[in-house]
């Protein structure tokens, strides 16, 4: 969610590079979009525009320093003059923000009495004018910057660029930001897979941390003010991650790099699985948690723990775990789900959590991460930059990590790594032909509604099903616990109305089966997926079993069902609209 992009340095062509980090930023899905250069003359460029920004190039400028901000609009509409970077009314100051003002209106109350005039409905823009009301008395942009840090209320990151002193001021507490460097400069970016084009040497600010970037290098400050030395950290993945290579969508790419992912998994997270374990079996009372597709991880690990490792533990919307914390002690476990590892719901109420001295372990793709600084213990995805809106690699991801944790509890981590290796090679199978999911898909067009289901560890694999096809073809999928469709939903099934059994060879089979017949006699169009065929199936594709961990292919199917329908539809899979890939705002 919204992107921030900065450069100071010796080359001669910011406003490219500024450009160039906004669209590898473009992924966190943006509504408007900026950018702020001081060029050789002296002089401002700044340019602003609603929509995305394509094959937009800036004029022909010489420029060394500059700021570029893709936004997702809060406060105020999605306007040219909402859109950042954000001025204050002698031009000076130029901010860029993600995040949210919480206090604005008062603050903008009073610098309206003082005079300022404002240009944007944004809670942003206060921030321009409340430095430049304070410059008035003084000139020490370092103590504006901790001024303002105490005057504002609310998660956000801040670049505020002075132009005429060529200083870049970040100031960060919540909404993330990386530092980085190289022989040519310093750069800022809202995540580090912007950075990778530039360095691999980044530093993820902590909250209320200052950085200083200017001609003569950089500084950074804590909360204090004290002079803080940097230790950078070395990010694991290469540029090629980050591009498309062979593939016309990042979704697309990321559902083939699952295989390896999970392969990876399995051959280097053993170690750290037993270690954690320790933990997980010390804890009195453990949580999982996440958002979106993340919750669904953990509804799964719920099922996963109770079934292969006889714990019990509790599943929750990371955004509604606030409201049910006050039962959290210091011998909870909190395990956090995300991909970013800077979800702002989670992020916060972790926040609570620790408070009540609970301890986090986090499952994240991202090291340094907010979430990967405020753990405890951690279990790192290592699934390389996720770059399409809607999650498919991180997901099974973090399936394949439970599942480790699960049977490590167990005493059986070996059967895991059996599994799961099943489950990689059943990817693997049916991506070598997609055919028969891509008719499926086209078929799916001409259909308001379509409805999953799955009993027991199948059941949030209906719900992350559901959400994936939601998500980026926009048709109304809604994942059930089977025997539920007939506590209510069954009312919406007509003829021909398209239903997906997930009927996997386990305990759930035939009552799996009994709920496919009961939507057949009301007409439904029943897709069976399932290691056997069956007669009741209108169509049926096949996943071999591989225990517990079939429900890793079989959400690939959904995956798969999702993109082609997608395409079929017209639509962009990699960004859906009203999305954002990483969302910091709450
Ligand atoms: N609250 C700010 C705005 O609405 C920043 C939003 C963002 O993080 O992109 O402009």
């Amino acid at each position: 969610m919204c992107g921030i992009f900065a450069y100071v340095g010796k080359k001669q062509n910011a406003g490219d590079l500024i450009m160039e980090g906004l669209k590898a930023l473009e992924y966190r899905g943006y509504d408007s979009w900026g950018v702020a250069v001081k060029k050789q003359d002296g002089q401002i460029y700044l340019e602003k525009h609603v929509g995305k920004i394509g094959q937009a190039k800036l004029p022909r400028l010489s420029s060394t320093i500059g700021i570029g901000h893709t936004r997702w609009a809060t406060h105020g509409g999605v306007t040219r003059d909402n859109a950042h970077p954000h001025t204050d009314c002698t031009g000076n100051i130029i901010i860029v923000h993600n995040g949210i003002v919480e206090n604005y209106t008062s603050l903008k109350k009073q610098l309206l009495k003082k005079g300022h005039i404002f240009k944007s409905e944004t809670d942003t823009e206060v921030i321009a004018h409340w430095l430049e009301e304070k410059k008035k008395t003084d000139n020490d942009p370092l103590k504006l910057m901790r001024g303002l840090a105490s005057a504002i209320k609310g998660m956000s990151a801040v670049i505020a660029f002075f132009p005429e002193e060529e200083v870049l001021y970040v100031y960060k507490y919540g909404s993330p930001i990386v530092f980085g460097q190289n022989n040519d400069g310093l750069y800022l970016a809202s995540d580090p897979s912007a950075m990778i084009l530039h360095t691999k040497q980044v530093y993820f600010l902590e909250d209320n941390e200052m950085l200083q970037l200017g001609r003569s290098g950089y500084e950074l400050y804590d909360g204090h003010g004290e002079i803080k030395k940097i230790t950078f950290t070395t990010l694991a993945y290469d540029q090629e991650d980050a591009l498309l290579g062979k593939y016309p969508y990042f979704m697309l790419k990321e559902i083939h790099e699952q295989p390896k992912v999970i392969q990876n998994i399995i051959d280097t997270q053993a170690s750290n699985i037993t270690k954690v374990a320790e933990f997980v079996k010390k804890a009195d009372g453990t949580y999982f948690i996440g958002c979106g597709s993340a919750y669904h991880v953990s509804l799964s690990g719920a099922y996963l723990f109770s079934k292969i490792a006889n714990r019990h533990v509790n599943a929750a919307i990371a955004s509604e775990f606030s409201y049910l914390e006050s039962f959290i002690k210091n011998t909870s476990l909190v395990v956090a789900f995300s991909q970013s590892g800077e979800t702002i719901d989670l992020i916060s109420c972790i926040r609570k959590a620790q408070e009540n001295k609970a301890k986090i372990l986090a499952v994240t793709n991202v090291p340094g991460s907010t979430l990967y600084r405020m753990a405890d213990h951690r279990l790192l995805l290592q699934a390389g930059p996720e770059k399409a809106v809607a999650t498919t690699k991180a997901y099974t991801a973090k399936i394949a990590i439970i599942y480790l944790l699960a049977h490590e509890l167990a005493g059986t981590i070996k059967k895991a790594k059996e599994d799961l290796r099943l489950a990689v090679s059943e990817i693997q199978r049916f991506l070598k032909n997609t055919d028969k999911i891509k008719k499926m898909a086209e078929q799916f067009v001409k259909h308001e509604h379509v409805f999953i289901l799955g009993r027991g560890v199948s059941y949030p694999t209906a719900l992350e099903s559901a959400l994936k096809i939601k998500e980026v073809s926009y048709c109304h999928a809604e994942g059930f616990a089977a025997s539920e469709l007939k506590h209510g939903v069954i009312a919406l099934v007509q003829k021909g109305t398209p239903i997906i059994v997930y009927n996997p060879a386990d305990e759930t089979y035939q009552d799996a089966l009994s709920s496919a017949h009961e939507v057949k006699a009301r007409g439904a169009y029943v897709i069976g997926i399932s290691s056997k065929n069956n007669p009741i199936y209108d169509d049926f594709i096949e996943v071999k079993d591989c225990h517990e961990a079939t429900i890793i292919p079989n959400v690939t199917v959904a995956q798969l069902l999702g993109y082609y329908l997608a395409l079929a539809k017209g639509y962009d899979p990699d960004k859906p609209r009203n999305l954002a890939k990483s969302v910091t705002v709450k």
